[in-house]
C-alpha cells in the first residue's frame, strides 16, 4: 500500500463536485489523503502516477463507464491489490455489481451517509491488507478544527452564483431544488404551501402538481442527507408539516465542528 506521510491516500473519482466535496472532507477528516478525480482518465493518470491505498469509485462518470474504468484499474501495475469501492445511483447498477462479481470490495448506494462511506473505507482496509498500526487507526482530528467562529454556518446562501452552502459544502442543485431551497433558507420556520412554492419557483405552474413539488423536496432532502456534516448525522433540515406544506427547520446547530 503507498502512503503519503501516514495518511493512506484514497483516490475519489466522482463527477459530481458537491459529492466529492463532502467526501474529501469527511475522508481527511477521519485521517485519510483524498485525491479527487473527477474523469475516468484523471483517474487512470493518478493510479498510474501512484497507486492509492483504496478507490472509491462513481458508476456513471462523464467518459467513461466506472465498470470498465474498474477493469482498466485492475489491469494497471498494483491494480489487482487495491481495494475499489462503487458507488452507484441506481438499482440496475447494484444488480450489475453485485452479479457480475466484478472484483469490488464494496459498493453504496446514492445518496449514502458520508459517515458511512468512511466507516465502509476503514473495514476494507482492516480486512484487505496488514498495515502498520498507523493505517488501521489513522490519527483522529488531522486537519486542525477552526475556532467556532470560523465554522460555516447551516445555510449559506450565493444568489448571484445561484449556489447554496450546507455547513460549507456547496449543494449540486438543479433549478427547482435552488429554488425551493432559496424561498426556505430566507424564512427559516416560515411554512410554505405547496401552491405557494409551485406559484413562486416554477415558471409555468399551471401543468405542475404538488406531487412535483413533494419529488424536489425529496430529492433535496438526499442531497442534504449526503451533505450532512458527519459529527451530526441526524439533522433533518426540511419539516413536512402534514396537509400543510415545508418549513425549513429553526433548530439547527448554528455551527458544527
Ligand atoms: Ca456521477
Amino acid at each position: 500500500m503507498e502512503k503519503t506521510g501516514q495518511k493512506p491516500r484514497i483516490l475519489l473519482v466522482e463527477d459530481e463536485s458537491g459529492i466529492a466535496d463532502t467526501l474529501q472532507y469527511v475522508l481527511a477528516t477521519d485521517g485519510f489523503l483524498p485525491v479527487w478525480c473527477s474523469t475516468a482518465e484523471d483517474a487512470l493518470r493518478q493510479f498510474a502516477a501512484e497507486p492509492p491505498a483504496l478507490v472509491v469509485l462513481d458508476v456513471g462518470l462523464p467518459d467513461m463507464n466506472g465498470f470498465e474504468l474498474f477493469k482498466r484499474l485492475q489491469a494497471l501495475p498494483g491494480g489487482a491489490q487495491v481495494p475499489m469501492l462503487f458507488l452507484t445511483a441506481r438499482s440496475d447498477e447494484i444488480d450489475r455489481v453485485v452479479g457480475l462479481e466484478l472484483g469490488a470490495d464494496d459498493y453504496i448506494a446514492k445518496p449514502f451517509s458520508p459517515r458511512e462511506l468512511v466507516a465502509r473505507v476503514r473495514g476494507i482496509l482492516r480486512r484487505s491488507v496488514r498495515p502498520a498500526p498507523s493505517m488501521v487507526s489513522p490519527a483522529p482530528a488531522a486537519p486542525p478544527t477552526p475556532p467556532a467562529a470560523l465554522l460555516p454556518p447551516p445555510f449559506a446562501l450565493d444568489e448571484e452564483r445561484h449556489q447554496i452552502r450546507f455547513y460549507g459544502r456547496l449543494l449540486d442543485l438543479s433549478r427547482y431544488e435552488y429554488g425551493v431551497l432559496r424561498l426556505l433558507v430566507q424564512r427559516p420556520g416560515r411554512v410554505f404551501t405547496r401552491d405557494e412554492l409551485l406559484a413562486k419557483v416554477w415558471d409555468d405552474h399551471s401543468d405542475s402538481f404538488d406531487r412535483t413539488v413533494d419529488a424536489h423536496i425529496k430529492t433535496l432532502r438526499a442531497k442534504l442527507k449526503a451533505a450532512v456534516p458527519a459529527s451530526a448525522p441526524d439533522i433533518e433540515p426540511i419539516r413536512t408539516l402534514r396537509g400543510t406544506g415545508y418549513a425549513l427547520s429553526e433548530d439547527l446547530p448554528e455551527t458544527l465542528a
